[in-house]
């Protein structure tokens, strides 16, 4: 190995610390990201749970107007039992009459049920609105220490660039552009060192793929500075602190 395949080298290993950098500034956006959605979602349950309270108010109101009509039609009932003319016309008055009181005891019944309904619904809805605002003062911390992260981690990633940008400059451009693409495919793993088959002397494998590479590969490696790619992953091959001269 000469300067370009040590240059790979090395450039590998700071392109791993710059994608380590970008990965952690990745996960601290998401992590207001996540919390923006938990609050969505509650909104969207209170909204639902709202919806469904507006609907039960409705039937209620319907309820409560139709026993206001039946408590009229008694009255009047009553009022004729008085006027009735024979006890045939009396008897089928009452009758009448009881029906529309069982019935309306019935309605009553289905108007408790309801309030307590609408009651609970009530409560609900408050416990979901004290779990947003509670949520949303997580996001306002979170967001926060986000913004304060973001701002290390970028300040992070210029300086790591900046090593980058400088050991690619020693770098020849045919080799840099292979190293860019590899690393492209194998999120940001480009260069793989040659390891020793464990208990097999003269047995070779890539660190990537882990697949056999020959002798022939290695002694390539060991007196020349060119380019040798794993024949199964494509990446590039060099040779770990043990093999160098
Ligand atoms: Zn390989």
């Amino acid at each position: 190995m000469g300067p370009v395949l040590n240059g790979l080298l090395k450039l590998q290993s700071v392109e791993n610390l710059l994608r380590a950098e970008k990965a952690k500034l990745t996960r601290c956006r998401r992590n207001v990201v996540i919390q923006e959605n938990l609050i969505r979602s509650l909104q969207n349950a209170l909204e639902a749970k709202k919806e469904e309270m507006q609907l039960t108010k409705l039937q209620f109101d319907r309820l409560e107007l139709e026993l206001k009509s039946r408590d009229e039609t008694v009255a009047r009932l009553r009022a004729s039992l008085n006027t009735a003319k024979t006890n045939k016309e009396y008897a089928a008055v009452l009758t009448q009459l009881n029906t529309m009181k069982a019935d309306s005891s019935k309605i009553e019944s289905q108007t408790l049920e309801l309030m307590k309904d609408i009651e609970t619904d009530e409560a609900e809805c408050k416990d979901i609105q004290g779990q947003i605002a509670e949520q949303k003062e997580t996001l306002e911390q979170t967001r926060k220490e986000s913004e304060a992260l973001s701002g290390k981690f970028e300040a992070e990633i210029d300086k790591i660039q900046a090593e980058w940008d400088e050991v690619a400059k020693a770098i020849p451009a045919d080799a840099l552009e292979k190293f860019n693409r590899v690393a492209e495919t194998y999120d940001g793993h480009a260069v793989a060192v040659v390891e020793q088959q464990e208990g097999r002397q003269g047995a070779y494998s890539c660190g990537g793929c882990f697949m056999g590479i020959t002798a022939e590969c290695v002694n390539l490696l060991m007196t020349k500075d060119e380019i040798i790619r794993c024949a199964n992953c494509t990446r590039i091959l060099v040779l770990g602190n043990a093999h160098e001269s």
